[in-house]
């Protein structure tokens, strides 16, 4: 166990009565809960610019978008759970300012709470296309609140012709409902490959296969050159860098996110890309935290900083900075994990690969939509990609956990069975 001094200033389980928590998303829902779980007993303020409880966006590209369902089933708890653990809920309220010398933040309605920790879980807004000529476009959607689910479901109708832009999780999931839904479906992706920035080589491929098995057009390497956009403000097509023109019905934005810094940024705390953070989630004024997708954090492999965006992710932060704040001094220290659903298909990956790991695929030939891609690095396993096996993802989730050094033979071999290689594997210590 690494035991962290605490930075001259910093709290100590005695000073912390009331936590304010900014933002009422997964991140800040997930800590509320953790607090109390751990005994907290001062004061939780949560205050969330929705006017919505903590609810979960996964669904909002899949089950949720096919399907049209009550928001309260998106609740990452019921409402009641708020009053029974005495956590103060401010909805549809934002904070606009944080005076850290008086240790209170000012809010858009006028009202000033003031705390002894912050924690900052802003997360994120999409981000927009730089074209004007979108702004008010009204069958263009990005897709990161439940009412953008809303809107966009109004215009998945068969036979209309969606363009997707941006081949990451969330343009293919979108792409697979769609497929699903009867549309006429348009990928187009400026890197070469789909799912560029979060998988291999290998896992892009066969994604890509599957799309196009599934129908979906895929015009990955190309970029928008344009958008045509009628009087009536729709959108009625996107012309590409080759010249192709996508006739256009729906258009669905999902080219990445920005981290909401602003709040941080103008309270004159550390950021780049992100609010930084160090390994107990603390910013660079010992009083105020940050977790979610808007905290960046030192890696614990190499100790450069990284953001992450993902649930597992805010889940452990969560639980990391609630032992913190209640006295704890373990750093943060978990193995990202993150899963997608594409049509019949369910991706998981765990840990972080780099360009240099050796890459082992692992394939059973008589599983078609579904395989397993590990990455060895110095002969440790350091993360894998597995499709449609949750039972081989737990195993994997092993291995990587333990850095454990295995045949990378018997790795790809589907005939010797995962877990013999768990119980056979030499695991490295981690590094502390
Ligand atoms: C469509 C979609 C699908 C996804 N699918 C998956 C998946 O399959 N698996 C997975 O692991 N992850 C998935 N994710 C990612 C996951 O949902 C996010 O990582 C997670 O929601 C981030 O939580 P957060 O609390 O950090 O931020 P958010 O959930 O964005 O919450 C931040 C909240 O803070 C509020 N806020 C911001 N500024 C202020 C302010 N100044 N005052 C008050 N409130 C403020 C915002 O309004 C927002 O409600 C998906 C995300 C999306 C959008």
């Amino acid at each position: 166990m690494v035991v962290v001094d605490r930075p001259e200033g910093a709290l100590t389980e005695d000073a912390v009565d009331h936590v304010v928590i900014v933002g009422a998303g997964q991140a800040g829902g997930d800590l509320a809960a953790s607090l109390r779980e751990m005994s907290f007993a001062g004061r939780i303020t949560m205050i969330g610019g929705e006017d919505s409880y903590p609810y979960s966006r996964h669904p909002l590209s899949k089950t949720f978008l096919r399907e049209k369902k009550p928001r309260s089933e998106l609740l990452l708890r019921p409402e009641e759970t708020y009053e029974r653990f005495d956590i103060d809920v401010q909805r549809g309220v934002r904070v606009v300012s944080i005076e850290r010398e008086n240790k209170r933040v000012l809010l858009d309605d006028g009202r000033i709470v003031d705390y002894d920790a912050l924690v900052l879980a802003t997360g994120g807004s999409p981000r927009t296309y730089p074209d004007d000529s979108l702004a008010d476009a009204s069958n263009v959607f990005y897709l990161r609140a439940a009412e953008h689910a809303d809107g966009l479901r109004g215009h998945l109708t068969p036979g209309a012709r969606l363009t997707v832009i941006g081949g990451g999780y969330i343009g293919l999931e979108v792409a697979a409902v769609a497929r699903g839904l009867g549309l006429e479906v348009t990928v187009v992706e400026r890197e070469e490959r789909l799912l560029a920035r979060v998988t291999s080589p290998v896992t892009s491929a066969f994604f890509a296969q599957v799309h196009d098995e599934e129908g979906v057009v895929l015009r990955t390497g190309r970029s928008v050159s344009s958008f045509r956009v009628g009087p009536d403000r729709r959108l009625t097509a996107v012309v590409l860098d080759d010249d192709t023109t996508i006739e256009t019905d729906v258009c669905l934005i999902g080219i990445g996110l920005r981290p909401d810094t602003e709040l941080a940024q103008a309270a004159g705390l550390e950021v780049s890309d992100g609010v930084l953070v160090d390994s107990t989630l603390r910013t660079s004024d010992p009083a105020i935290f940050a977790i979610g997708d808007v905290a960046r954090f030192p890696s614990r492999d190499s100790g450069e900083t990284r953001r992450l965006e993902s649930i597992p992710n805010c889940t452990e932060q969560a639980r990391a900075l609630a032992r913190t704040l209640t006295g704890g001094t373990e750093p943060f220290d978990a193995v990202p994990w993150f899963w997608s659903d594409q049509y019949d298909m369910k991706l998981q990956v765990v840990g972080l690969a780099n360009p240099s790991d050796v890459v082992i695929v692992r394939r059973d030939p008589d599983r078609k939509r579904g395989f397993a891609v590990f990455y060895l690095r110095y002969d440790e396993v350091c993360a894998a990609e597995i499709v449609s096996s949750p039972r081989d993802f737990a195993i994997a989730k092993k291995l990587v956990h333990q850095r454990a050094i295995v045949d990378p033979g018997k790795l790809a071999d589907p005939a010797v069975p995962l877990k013999d290689l768990l119980s056979k594997a030499t695991s490295t210590p981690a590094v502390s």
